[in-house]
């Protein structure tokens, strides 16, 4: 059982103690009133009929769709019609030779190629609001590719979440100086599918936003990850947290997580390498 888990149990219990109605009553408690919030980003949607499962989720959850696939646009245009939030899964070179598919950015491209792709990829997605990266272990790290993406998506009033798929990535330094809004993931979600590493890996997520006000999980729509997040998602509230649509929390004045990179950018003289 998680910490967080425990914790609660705890302060049912402890109610209950001390309540006259005993245990019943304290179940019937109002849940606590939110101490961070959680956004949770389905990416990887384009490929797989089984994708489709992922409508079922809340529609809090956010769908970030693989350009040029053969479910992008459909599956883009239910989710937004559920109220659901689109971005842009933006594939982009990896350190692996693993094929980026479509509309992917690499770094034997000029800026005005990795600018000309980014839009051409928000075109066909026009209910994104902001882009995460697909891979993107090398390009990441290159400083040149990062600045001409932001200014792109600074151009077409877009946010990027960094997926962190390398420690050495300058995305976020990239994006503050150009002024796009940005955040970063903290957890994936289902690197394994079984359930107990899915839940270890939600209640990661829980303590993070507890602790610093928000955080940011990725997942993936595999069949066995849909089950779960639709199982789990519905009790989240009970341990301090509200499941938040990314839109929201970009709006926030600040996502503290990120802090450190904005002091990072401010102290650095020289673009980083
Ligand atoms: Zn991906």
């Amino acid at each position: 059982m998680s910490r967080v888990v425990g914790r609660s149990l705890l302060l049912i219990l402890f109610a209950g103690w001390f309540s006259p109605a005993g245990l019943a009553a304290s179940v019937s408690l109002p849940h606590p009133a939110p101490r961070g919030t959680i956004t949770i980003i389905i990416d990887d949607i384009g490929y797989r009929y089984t994708d489709a499962l992922a409508l079922s989720l809340p529609p809090e959850v956010t769908f970030s769709v693989l350009p040029n696939t053969p479910l992008a646009s459909e599956l883009a245009l239910s989710g937004h019609a559920q109220g659901r939030d689109i971005m842009l899964h933006l594939p982009m070179e990896a350190h692996s030779d693993r094929a980026q598919g479509p509309a992917a950015l690499t770094s034997d491209m000029y800026p005005e190629a990795i600018s000309d792709t980014t839009r051409q990829a928000l075109l066909s997605l026009p209910f994104a609001i902001g882009v995460n990266n697909h891979m993107g272990s090398r390009l990441t790290e290159q400083w040149q590719p990062m600045q001409a993406l932001m200014r792109t998506l600074k151009a077409h009033d877009k946010f990027f979440i960094d997926s962190r798929t390398t420690i050495g990535s300058v995305a976020e330094q990239a994006a503050l100086q150009a002024g796009v809004p940005v955040a970063r993931r903290h957890v994936f979600l289902d690197n394994q599918l079984d359930e107990s590493y899915m839940q270890g890996q939600l209640d990661r997520l829980i303590k993070l936003a507890r602790k610093h006000g928000s955080a940011i999980g990725i997942a993936h729509p595999h069949p066995q990850t849909i089950r779960f997040l639709n199982q789990a998602l519905g009790s989240v509230s009970q341990y301090g947290v509200a499941l938040t649509p990314v839109s929201q929390l970009m709006q926030q004045p600040s996502v503290p997580v990120a802090d450190y990179a904005r002091k990072e950018a401010r102290t650095a003289t020289t673009a980083p390498r």
